[in-house]
C-alpha cells in the first residue's frame, strides 16, 4: 500500500506556484493573496475527493473524509504560510503529504473506521503577524485571542490580523475548532530543517519531541569616549567586554552535552560609530536541548558570571523559554513501525524548531514525522527535499494513519 510518487510531485509543483519568487522559493505570508490562492486550491482538491471542508474562527481549515464509524477523527497536516523568500517544503509538505495520504485512501478504497481530517493551521510562521504558531496557540489556550486579532501586519501599516481574517473569507465558527473529543490523534509531517537526517542517510525522522529552549539577553555597560584620545588602560569598552563574554560562553557551553545547540544571533552596539568607544552592547543567547537538566546547566553557567567583565557591568535577563515537549510514545512507536514496514531507515530525533504539533500535544495525542532537508537549509529559497523523500514520508504517514485507525 503506497501513495503515488507522480501525484506527490504534481502537488509540490502546483503549490510552489502560490507566492513563487522566481528564484526557486516562495513568499507566502499568512492570509496574503498568495496564501488565499493556495487555500482555494486545497479546498478544491479536498472537495474533489469527497472531503467536507470547514474552517474555525482562526481560519484553520479542516477537510474531513468520513469514516465507517462515528469516531473521533485522525488529524494530519501543517501550515501553508512561509517566511519572506522561504522554500517550497516548510509546512506545506505536511499539508501535501496529508492530502496525498487522504487521496490514496479514497482512490484505493482503503477501509477506515475513523474520519480522516487534513488540517491547515493559520499563521504558523508569524512572519507577517507575530507570534509564530498563532492559531494553534489560540486553540490550545497558549495565546489570548483578542490580543492575537490585534496583532499588526508587518507589510501593511495599521492592518491587523483580525482585519485580514475578516477579509479572507476563511473565518469560520469557533465550534469547528479541533477539540480533544473530536480527535483520536494528530500526526504532523515536516521537513527536518537541519542537516542530521541527510548526513546520516536516514529516510525518516521519528520525532520524539521538541527541544526545550531558553533565550537570554545580555547587556554590557561601559563608558563612551573618543577613539583617538582615550589610552587603552582608561577604557571601559562594552563591545570588547561583550566579545569576552561570548567567548567565555562558547568555551563553557562546549563542555556540556554534545547535543546542546546555542546561538548568539542578535547583537547591538551603541553608539555604533567608528570613532567612539562603545558604551552599551546587547546580545542574545538562544540555547536548546531535549534534556531539561542540560538547560539547567546552561543557566548555571549564565548565573556564574561575575557582575563586572573587563570593567563593564554585566546584566542579563530572560527573554523567553520553552519547556521540552514529549510526543505521545505510542504514536512515536507507530511511526517507527511504519517506516520499518517499507524498509526505510528511521532514526529517533528531537526537533529544534517549534511546530504546531508541539502546542497540540497539550490537548490531543500527537507526534511528528521528519523527512531530510538537503544541506539542512530551511527558511530560504534553496530549501529542498527530493520528491523520493517526500514520497517516503507520505507512505509512512499513510501507514501511520492506518495503524492508528486499526488500534484506536
Ligand atoms: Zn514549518
Amino acid at each position: 500500500m503506497t501513495c503515488s510518487l507522480e501525484r506527490m510531485e504534481e502537488k509540490i509543483k502546483t503549490f510552489s506556484k502560490f507566492g513563487d519568487t522566481g528564484r526557486g522559493g516562495i513568499t507566502r505570508f499568512s492570509l496574503s493573496e498568495e496564501a488565499l490562492a493556495a487555500r482555494a486550491e486545497f479546498v478544491k482538491r479536498m472537495e474533489a475527493i469527497g472531503a467536507i471542508v470547514v474552517t474555525d474562527d482562526m481560519a484553520n481549515m479542516y477537510a474531513t473524509i468520513p469514516g465507517e464509524e462515528d469516531l473521533p477523527a485522525i488529524y494530519s497536516g501543517s501550515h501553508m504560510d512561509s517566511v519572506r523568500q522561504g522554500g517550497n517544503y516548510d509546512g506545506i509538505l505536511g499539508v501535501l503529504t496529508a492530502m496525498e495520504a487522504a487521496e490514496t485512501i479514497v482512490k484505493e478504497k482503503i477501509p477506515h473506521r475513523h474520519p480522516i481530517t487534513v488540517v491547515v493551521w493559520t499563521n504558523e510562521e508569524g512572519a507577517r503577524f507575530e507570534p509564530a504558531m498563532m492559531s494553534s496557540g489560540v486553540i490550545c489556550g497558549k495565546f489570548d485571542k483578542d490580543t492575537m486579532l490585534a496583532s499588526a501586519a508587518k507589510d501593511i501599516p495599521g492592518y491587523t490580523f483580525g482585519e485580514a481574517l475578516d477579509a479572507s473569507g476563511y473565518k469560520g465558527e469557533e465550534k469547528n475548532r479541533i477539540t480533544p473529543e473530536k480527535c483520536t490523534a494528530l500526526v504532523e509531517l515536516h521537513i527536518e530543517q537541519g542537516p542530521v537526517l541527510e548526513a546520516e542517510k536516514v529516510d525518516i525522522g521519528i520525532v520524539e519531541g521538541v527541544c526545550g529552549m531558553i533565550n537570554y539577553e545580555f547587556t554590557l555597560s561601559g563608558q563612551a569616549g573618543h577613539a583617538g584620545t582615550t589610552p587603552m588602560p582608561y577604557r571601559r569598552d562594552a563591545l570588547y567586554a561583550a566579545a569576552k563574554t561570548i567567548q567565555y560562553l562558547h568555551d563553557e557551553l562546549d563542555k556540556l552535552d554534545k547535543k546542546l545547540v546555542y546561538t548568539t544571533g542578535k547583537i547591538s552596539c551603541h553608539p555604533n560609530i567608528h570613532t567612539i568607544i562603545p558604551d552599551e552592547v546587547k546580545f542574545t543567547l538562544d540555547a536548546r536541548h531535549q534534556d531539561p537538566e542540560v538547560i539547567k546547566q546552561v543557566l548555571e553557567i549564565i548565573e556564574s558570571f561575575p557582575p563586572v567583565i573587563e570593567k563593564c557591568e554585566l546584566t542579563y535577563e530572560k527573554a523567553w523559554s520553552r519547556n521540552t515537549v514529549t510526543f505521545t510514545p505510542e504514536l512515536v512507536s507507530i511511526v517507527e513501525k511504519s517506516a520499518k514496514e517499507y524498509g526505510y531507515l528511521g532514526r529517533r530525533i528531537y526537533s529544534g524548531p517549534g511546530h504546531d504539533a508541539q502546542f497540540m500535544i497539550d490537548m490531543v495525542p500527537a507526534t511528528m514525522i521528519f523527512v531530510p532537508s538537503i544541506g539542512g537549509h530551511s527558511h530560504c529559497e534553496i530549501e529542498y527535499t527530493p520528491v523520493e523523500n517526500c514520497y517516503k514520508g507520505a507512505n509512512v504517514l499513510l501507514r501511520t494513519l492506518l495503524y492508528i485507525d486499526e488500534t484506536k
